[in-house]
């Protein structure tokens, strides 16, 4: 019996209707959109029908493409908490500025939401092998799902992949390897092995389920919020997985009424200046992004020079009234410091960019001072030992030199 409430695939380039008969990838090139029955779903479903469910992202399970509830690969990932940071807002000059904390997720990042998603279709169709090209933390979520799928997983990361992914991902059993280039030339591999390896591609948006993974975080967030959406929702944008999910989550979630209120956010694009093709399109008017040339950022989860996802990505920020910023490089660590010594939260880099990006929107009156903001904090600091120099001074413990503690 059908369980799910899929009526078609739908590529996202020219809206061909597809069949959701397999597992599918790209369509000319470009992502696949999952497609639901959104009127049978809100007959049988109600707002009040979430109330008794596990707090995880499962309880949206209704707009989730799996069948059978034995094939979900969950570790509890979901209801990330939404904090109020008022100490953060009033650096900014903001009442209203909220962090959803996606840093206490499974493997301590967003994207176990779409591994979580895209590992169990691929246990939906008896996937035994799965392979992924990533900066770090994508990695260390398909090794952690695909382990606790009982899959095998084999991941790329660039060479200067922090030390923190590679050993969590070998950790769980991934066959790791670094590659002397980019996440691009990762993908490559990925790509290539595809007939003489025999795994399923889990590279961003190359398969149509990690989006519908990270479209929970909107759903969440819209639940959060007693359903009206915020103002404004900034997000550091790497491939756009999630950025392009929560507007379609936000879309679904209007179609079926569940909405208080029919305004949508402002979506807002944050990248670094060291690689942001994103922002210089959004910026020319552009559908479709140039390759960013020699890509260097620290914040690794948004070095990628070209996203297949481009135009998915620029029609959100376009459609929600939205834009995209570009923040400088070397203040990521203040901003890093800066919210985790204000809220307690652990920031990395990429969502770090997102501070630097809501202090310009403040300042150039962008945002209202009573707009409510939500900044998405993607993943934990602690992934990033090596760009936090902290000078500790070593005590002796016989002849301790009270001077040194001031
Ligand atoms: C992957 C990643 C991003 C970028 O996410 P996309 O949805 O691919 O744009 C941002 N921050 C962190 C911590 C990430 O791991």
């Amino acid at each position: 019996m059908k369980q799910h409430f899929v009526s078609h695939l739908e590529a996202a380039i020219d809206g061909s209707r597809l069949e959701n008969d397999r597992l599918r990838s790209l369509h000319k090139s470009r992502p696949i959109w999952v497609r639901y029955d959104i009127e049978a779903i809100g007959h049988l479903t109600k707002r009040l029908d979430l109330l008794g469910r596990k707090n995880d992202m499962w309880r949206y399970r209704e707009l989730m493409p799996v069948s059978s509830e034995d094939n979900i690969v969950s570790l509890g990932e979901g209801m990330t908490p939404l904090l109020k940071v008022d100490r953060l807002a009033s650096h900014f000059g903001l009442k209203n500025v909220y962090v959803k904390d996606e840093a206490q997720l499974p493997t301590a990042s967003f994207k176990s939401r779409g591994m979580s998603a895209a590992i169990s279709m691929a246990k939906e169709y008896n996937v035994k092998k799965v392979a992924v090209p990533s900066a770090g933390n994508a990695a260390s979520a398909c090794a952690a799902y695909a382990a606790r799928a009982g899959m095998e997983a084999y991941v790329f990361m660039p060479q200067d992949t922090s030390a923190s992914n590679i050993k969590e991902a070998a950790l769980y059993g991934a066959k790791v390897y670094l590659v002397d280039g980019l996440i691009t030339d990762c993908g490559k591999i990925v790509k290539d092995g595809l007939e003489k390896k025999q795994w399923h591609d889990l590279s961003t948006l190359k398969e149509p389920y990690r989006i519908e993974g990270k479209k929970t975080m909107g759903l969440e967030l819209a639940e959060q919020l007693n359903w009206v959406l915020p103002d404004v929702i900034v997000y550091p944008t790497g491939g756009g997985t999630g950025l392009i999910g929560m507007w379609k989550a936000f879309h679904e979630l209007k179609e079926l009424g569940w909405l208080n209120e029919s305004k949508m956010p402002r979506m807002v694009s944050v990248q670094s200046k060291g690689c942001c093709p994103i922002v210089t399109a959004f910026v020319k008017g552009k559908r479709f992004a140039e390759i960013h040339k020699n890509a260097a950022t620290i914040a690794s989860g948004l070095r990628v020079p070209s996203a297949i996802g481009d135009f998915m990505i620029l029609d959100a920020l376009n459609e929600s009234d939205g834009c995209a910023v570009a923040v400088e490089e070397a203040d990521i660590v203040n901003w890093m410091s800066l919210t985790s010594s204000s809220e307690g939260i652990s920031m990395g880099p990429e969502s770090a960019c997102c501070i630097g990006a809501v202090e310009k929107l403040t300042r150039d009156s962008w945002i209202k001072p009573d707009e409510k903001v939500v900044i998405f904090n993607c993943g934990s600091a602690l992934k990033y030992p090596h760009i936090i120099d902290v000078d500790a001074p070593v005590l002796h413990p016989n002849d301790i030199d009270w001077a040194q503690i001031h």
